[in-house]
């Protein structure tokens, strides 16, 4: 039988884990539950905290109540007895010191784990009385293999599932870095670098941050990874920046005048949206390649300021593109587009992922010869087939939902065209320090006039029968109502029970509560036709009553809803809720958002307590970091957010800072990495933004 090794096989750190010694396939999926998929990420999985197990006492040294680490010598043969229901297992120990009895209830395979003559280490909680000392189901491993990771040591503590015990993992880890430990000494910080800031070597570090000698190292380890996160995330952000920046000029667009738009609309733009507006015309008409983040909370009024932008460039005789996340999103913005196409000039087509073949061809041809101005669309607008015949400017609306990636493809269906991105989720100033840099931020910090607070009541599932009949009576006055369904938490299944969940919950309302009312649902698994289809039903007043998942998180806009009911409201992001709630009170109606939940944690509380109370959402972001960390700062991972393995962008600021001095530094002589001593970084901060969607 040939036994799996790493010499032989010659292990990578970017190798499935598959390829471990003693890791098979339910070690594999057990593994992949905790998102460990190659001997990186396993190496890379780190402990949430450290227990001190490391000072080892001796037996008289210790105390009643006390939980210590000690070696012991077993000098006699185990022994098991009855005592009534009870099957009680005993091993004695000593240390020459003194005596500890231990103690096992219904264990009987206890017995076969020691042997006579043999040394173990030993941890648990001394019960004494007088001389007589035991530990009941202590922790224990063989003093004389090398390989004790649980005890006599520092012991780090892991997130783990109920099928992955600690020894188990940690066995994995240590496995792991003995089969890649050349690799790890390539390390991609210089000497010059880690001088600077005191950081050890990335081999220690990964070899400590697991299975430290003692506290400081634990703390050393902890220190470089850390840094390390933030100086890889800003410098892989800088150089994708530098990149673009190095191309010194981009399109001047004319200085059109667009007034005759902006006094044909039904109101008048905020002092926001006006500054924001003149922000992005002084930047299209230069020649620099503009590009803007446009941030403002929900209901704010940033559609209006892309439609303005477009209409320049149109007018400058350019294309346009503007890219939303969802096809429903898409779909509304067309609509709202093509209201002013024939009256202003212009040209203005759909292009998802749902529409017919022949039509989208068509698309694509009258687009590559310049027949259509403005494109709204989802990811579709990114395929190959799309191309331009002079792209000019490139929006993307709620930009978390995209990766760098897609934004670039678009943007490089142009020629260094200028772009816009428009989000309604706040980023707090730590995070939008390593987003964005140094990219021009524009804020609509001002609601639309006439506005009217959204009263926000945190219930329990016992208000039914009076939520319910304040439902009737709101739709009576011919208002419409979003229902956010129960979330489901078995993310394997999702797909199937999103769609139960809506539906069961749909058919419960039209049973029992909701009897004469229209109720409809939406979800992600229907089709585009489908979901417009109601979405136009809802919009136009139909549907009394629309039951959905979070699809119509985005960007929706019905002014005529005026209440918002969240099942689970627990389970969301912070920013999410808040994101949910934005989707009434956008026209002239009082609007109330009621988020249910019957979670009694205190976290819950103190979470949905803060949307309860501020409708600032910029307040909310930054409590929702606070409260949770970045990695689940947008509800769910994928929205944009680096994922940060143990760097804390709330708690290490001192690090963030140190680390972008750094990157600052090393940039400023070699602006996009080129120089060969600088290429491990390099590499390293390229695969960054390959993993993450920034
Ligand atoms: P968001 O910033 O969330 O994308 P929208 O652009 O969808 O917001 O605008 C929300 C609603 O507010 C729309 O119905 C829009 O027509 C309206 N609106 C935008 N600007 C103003 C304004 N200055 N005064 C009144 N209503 C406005
Ligand atoms: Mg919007």
């Amino acid at each position: 039988m040939t036994r799996k090794t790493g010499n032989e096989k010659g292990i990578k750190l970017n190798d499935d884990i598959i390829k471990l010694p003693k890791v098979g396939e339910a070690t594999k999926s057990r593994l992949n539950a905790l998102g460990i998929f190659t001997v990186h990420d396993l190496i890379t999985y780190f402990p949430r905290d450290i227990e001190d197990r490391s000072e080892i006492k001796t037996i008289n040294e210790t105390c009643n109540g006390e939980t210590v680490t000690f070696i012991g010598r077993v000098f006699q043969k185990p022994t098991m007895f009855n005592a009534g229901r009870y099957k009680i297992t005993k091993v004695l120990v000593t240390d020459d010191t003194g005596v500890v009895e231990l103690v096992w209830f219904n264990q009987p395979y206890m017995i076969s784990q020691f042997k006579v003559g043999n040394s173990y280490y030993i941890t648990g909680k001394i019960k004494q009385e007088f001389a007589r000392r035991e530990i009941s189901n202590p922790i224990f491993e063989n003093a004389d293999l090398e390989t004790h990771v649980m005890t006599g040591t520092v012991v780090p503590k892991y997130r783990l599932t109920s099928k992955l015990f600690l020894k188990t993992l940690k066995s994995y880890i240590k496995v792991a870095i003995k089969e890649v430990k050349e690799e790890l000494k390539n390390d991609f910080l210089s000497d010059e670098l880690k001088k600077e800031y005191d950081l050890c070597s990335y081999e220690y570090a990964i070899k400590n941050i697991h299975f430290p000698d003692d506290n400081d190292a634990y703390a050393a380890s902890k220190k470089r990874l850390k840094f390390e996160e933030f100086y890889v995330i800003q410098l892989a952000l800088s150089l994708l920046k530098n990149k673009v920046d190095t191309k010194k000029t981009g399109i001047k667009f004319d200085d059109i005048d667009i007034s005759d738009v902006i006094s044909s609309l039904p109101f008048e733009l905020t002092n926001a949206q006006k500054r924001v507006v003149s922000e992005i015309k002084s930047d299209m008409t230069s020649n620099k390649v503009m590009n803007r983040l446009v941030q403002g909370d929900v209901g704010s009024g940033k559609t209006i300021c892309a439609l303005l932008a477009m209409i320049i460039a149109k007018r400058s005789g350019y294309q346009s593109a503007l890219m939303a996340p969802t096809e429903i999103l898409a779909h509304q913005h067309y609509e709202f587009f093509k209201s002013f196409a024939d009256k202003f000039g212009f040209t203005c087509e759909l292009l998802v992922g749902s529409i017919k073949a022949k039509d989208k061809k068509d698309i694509y041809e009258r687009l590559s010869r310049g027949e259509i101005d403005m494109i709204i669309g989802t990811h579709a607008l990114i395929e190959d087939g799309v191309s331009f015949n002079k792209l000019g400017l490139v929006i993307t609306d709620e930009q978390h939902r995209f990766g760098v990636e897609q934004r670039s493809v678009l943007t490089d269906k142009g020629n260094d065209p200028d772009i816009i991105v428009m989000t309604a989720t706040p980023i707090p100033r730590t995070l939008g320090l390593i987003l964005y840099g140094d990219l021009d931020i524009s804020v609509i910090d001002e609601m639309p006039k006439g506005r009217q607070k959204i009263d926000t009541l945190v219930v329990n599932s016992s208000y039914y029968d009076r939520m319910y009949s304040f439902v009737k009576d709101e739709i009576k006055n011919g208002r419409q109502c979003y229902i956010i369904c129960p979330m489901v938490e078995d993310s394997e299944k999702e797909s199937m029970t999103e769609l139960a969940s809506v539906t069961t919950y749909t058919k419960m309302l039209k049973e029992k509560y909701l009897l004469d009312e229209s109720v409809e649902y939406i979800h992600g698994k229907m089709k585009g036709k489908e979901k417009n289809d109601i979405m136009d039903r809802f919009n136009n007043g139909e549907i009394n009553v629309l039951v959905s998942t979070t699809v119509i998180e985005v960007g929706i806009n019905n002014p005529n809803a005026s209440i918002m009911i969240i099942e689970n409201a627990e389970r969301f992001g912070l920013s999410q809720l808040h994101q949910l709630r934005g989707r009434v009170g956008r026209g002239e109606y009082k609007s109330y958002c009621i988020l249910i939940s019957d979670s009694k944690t205190d976290i819950s509380k103190k979470r949905l307590d803060t949307i309860k109370k501020t409708n600032d959402g910029f307040k909310i972001a930054e409590e929702d970091l606070k409260l949770r960390g970045p990695g689940d700062f947008f509800g769910t991972k994928q929205h944009g957010v680096p994922e940060f393995k143990i760097a804390n962008l709330y708690e290490d600021t001192d690090l963030l800072k140190m680390a972008q001095t750094a990157v600052n530094k090393i940039l400023k002589d070699d602006k996009l990495l080129e120089k060969e001593e600088n290429n491990l970084i390099k590499e390293k901060a390229i695969s960054v933004l390959e993993y993450n969607t920034l």
